[in-house]
C-alpha cells in the first residue's frame, strides 16, 4: 500500500525534530506536526529560556560578592521586561533554525495539532487534514501536573507561564520539590523576590543521592530560600491583588505568585492511541522496546512521552537511534544508563551514575569518598556557600559508580566525569589522572580517604 508518508512525526520538540531529520535525510518522506511552537519544550520553555534566566539570576550574588574583591557597583538594578523579552528573542530565534533545519531536510511541517485515527493514519485537529503514514512517531513530550482539585487551582500557574510573567512578583510561592522547582526558586530568588518552597516529601530532590539532597537543604536555606516540608496547599483565594493561600499545616501564606512545579505527566491525553491499540502505562506514558517500537508494529515513541529519562539529550538520542534504526538500517538500541544530569540551584548539581543509597542495593558493598569545603572564591568574598562531591565505588571492582558534585560550575564537571562512569573506569584510573590546580575540579581526584556513610549532614 502506498501512504502518503513513510513517516508522520507527532511533536516537533527535542526528540521528534532530531528523528524527523535524520528519516528524511535517510530518504524517506517525512511529515511533522506541532501544537505549540516548533522546538519543543526544551528549547521554548524549558532547558533554554531557564538556563538563561539563571545566567540572568546569578548577578546578584555575583554583585555581592564582588564587594570582597574590591569593587563597588552602584545603583545595581534589575529590570524584569528587559530580561524576559530577551529570552523571548533569543527563543524564538533558535524556533526559527529549527523550523528551517526541518525544511532544509525535506521534512513537510505542519503547525498544528495531531492525533491518530488508526495505526497508519493520522488528522489535523485545525485544519481536518488525513494523512496516512508507514509509520508514526510519537514524540509529544510532556506537561506540567497540577493538583487536581485544589480550590483556587487558576490562580497558580506552572511553569509554562513563569516565563511570560508580565512583571516580576515581590514574592513567590513554589509548589513541588523537583529539580524544576528549586531551579525557579533560586530564579526568583536572585531576581530579587521573597522566595518559598513548600514541598509534600521531607526532603527535595527525591531520587538524587542523599548526601547531595541533605547539602542543598543547607545550603537552599543559607541562601535565604524558605523550604516547608511534609506541608501541602489546602486552598488558594484572591485577597485583592494578591493570594491567600492555606497549608496543610493551619498556616495562610499571602503572596503575589503560587507557582506549581510537582512532576510532569506525559502528553498522550485525547491522542487517539487507544483508537490505533498502543498500550500505554498507568502514568499514560507510551510502553516501548529498545528499539522505541509501541505494542503496535507500525507506531514507536521517544523523548518524555516514554517517561524512560525526561532529559533533552536523551530524547535527541532517542530519535536519532529510532531513525537510524528504522530508515539506516543500523539497529540502535539507547543506552539509558549513565546520564549526567545538572540542577541549576545554588549551588549547581552535576551528578552522573547511582547515588549511595541505589548503588547499595544493586552492587551491595560500596566505598563513598566525600568532601565538604568552602571553595577558593568564595573566601574572600565572604560568601558562605560550600561545595560537596562524592564518589561511590563498587567495593568488590573499584569500579566507579557515582560521581556527585553540588558547587560552583558542577555541571560542567559532570559532564566530564560521565565519560569516565560510562566507561567504567577504576577509582584507581580515576585517581591517577594528576589534579588541574587551581581549580576546585582537581579535589574529585584527590579524595583517597574512604569515609563513614551516611554523611555527617544526616
Ligand atoms: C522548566 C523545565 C526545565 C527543563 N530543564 C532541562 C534541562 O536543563 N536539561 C534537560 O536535559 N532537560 C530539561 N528539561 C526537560 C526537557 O525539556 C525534556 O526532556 C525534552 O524537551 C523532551 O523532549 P521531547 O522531544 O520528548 O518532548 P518536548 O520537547 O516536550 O516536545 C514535544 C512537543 O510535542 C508537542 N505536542 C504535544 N502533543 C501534540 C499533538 N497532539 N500534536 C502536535 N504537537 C504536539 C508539544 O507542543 C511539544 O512541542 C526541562 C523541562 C522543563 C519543563
Amino acid at each position: 500500500m502506498k501512504y502518503d508518508y513513510d513517516l508522520f512525526v507527532i511533536g516537533a520538540g527535542s526528540g521528534g525534530v532530531r528523528a524527523a531529520r535524520i528519516a528524511s535525510q535517510a530518504g524517506a518522506r517525512v511529515a511533522i506536526a506541532e501544537e505549540y511552537r516548533i522546538g519543543g519544550t526544551c528549547v521554548i520553555r524549558g532547558c533554554v529560556p531557564k538556563k538563561l534566566l539563571v545566567y540572568g539570576a546569578e548577578f546578584a550574588q555575583a554583585f555581592a560578592d564582588s564587594k570582597g574583591y574590591g569593587w563597588t557597583v552602584h545603583d545595581a538594578r534589575f529590570d524584569w521586561p528587559t530580561l524576559r523579552d530577551n529570552v523571548q528573542k533569543e527563543v524564538t530565534r533558535l524556533s526559527g533554525i529549527y523550523t528551517s533545519n526541518l525544511i532544509k531536510a525535506g521534512v513537510t511541517p505542519f503547525e498544528e495539532r495531531a492525533e491518530l485515527i488508526d495505526a497508519h493514519r493520522v488528522k489535523l485537529v485545525k485544519s481536518g487534514g488525513e494523512f496516512t503514514a508507514g509509520r508514526i512517531l510519537i514524540a509529544t513530550g510532556g506537561a506540567p501536573q497540577l493538583p487536581d482539585g485544589l480550590p483556587g487551582l487558576e490562580l497558580g500557574i506552572s511553569s509554562n507561564e513563569a516565563f511570560l510573567l508580565e512583571k516580576l512578583p515581590r514574592n513567590i510561592l513554589i509548589v513541588g520539590g523537583g529539580y524544576v522547582a528549586l531551579e525557579f526558586a533560586n530564579i526568583f530568588h536572585g531576581l530579587g523576590a521573597e522566595t518559598r518552597i513548600v514541598h509534600r516529601g521531607d526532603r527535595m530532590l527525591r531520587g538524587f543521592d542523599d548526601d547531595l539532597r541533605a547539602h542543598m537543604h543547607i545550603e537552599t536555606e543559607r541562601a535565604g530560600i524558605k523550604l516547608t516540608m511534609k506541608t501541602t496547599l489546602t486552598r488558594i483565594v484572591k485577597s485583592g491583588d494578591r493570594l491567600r493561600v492555606t497549608l496543610s499545616n493551619g498556616e495562610h501564606v499571602d503572596t503575589e505568585q503560587v507557582l506549581f512545579a510537582i512532576g510532569r505527566h506525559p502528553n498522550t491525553r485525547g491522542l487517539g492511541l487507544e483508537r490505533a491499540g498502543v498500550e500505554v502505562d498507568k502514568y499514560g506514558a507510551v510502553v516501548v522496546d529498545e528499539y522505541s517500537k509501541s505494542s503496535v508494529d507500525s507506531v514507536f515513541a521517544i523523548g518524555d512521552v516514554t517517561n524512560r529519562v525526561n532529559l533533552t539529550p536523551v530524547a535527541i538520542r532517542d530519535g536519532h537511534a529510532f531513525a537510524d534504526t528504522i530508515y539506516n538500517n543500523r539497529p540502535t538500541p539507547v543506552d539509558h544508563r549513565n546520564v549526567p544530569s545538572a540542577v541549576f540551584g545554588r549551588p549547581p548539581i552535576g551528578t552522573v551514575g547511582l547515588g549511595e543509597g541505589d548503588a547499595r542495593l544493586s552492587h551491595g558493598e560500596v566505598h563513598v569518598y566525600r568532601t565538604n569545603f568552602r571553595p577558593m572564591r568564595n573566601m574572600i568574598s565572604g560568601n558562605q556557600e560550600r561545595t560537596l562531591m562524592k564518589l561511590v565505588v563498587d567495593a568488590r571492582t573499584d569500579v566507579l559508580l557515582g560521581v556527585h558534585i553540588a558547587g560552583e560550575d558542577a555541571p560542567e564537571m559532570a559532564q566530564l566525569a560521565a565519560v569516565a562512569v560510562k566507561a567504567g573506569l577504576t577509582k584507581k584510573q580515576w585517581d591517577s589522572t594528576v589534579a588541574l590546580h587551581p581549580t576546585a575540579a582537581e579535589e574529585l581526584v584527590l579524595m583517597r580517604e574512604k569515609v563513614q556513610s551516611p554523611g555527617s549532614l544526616f
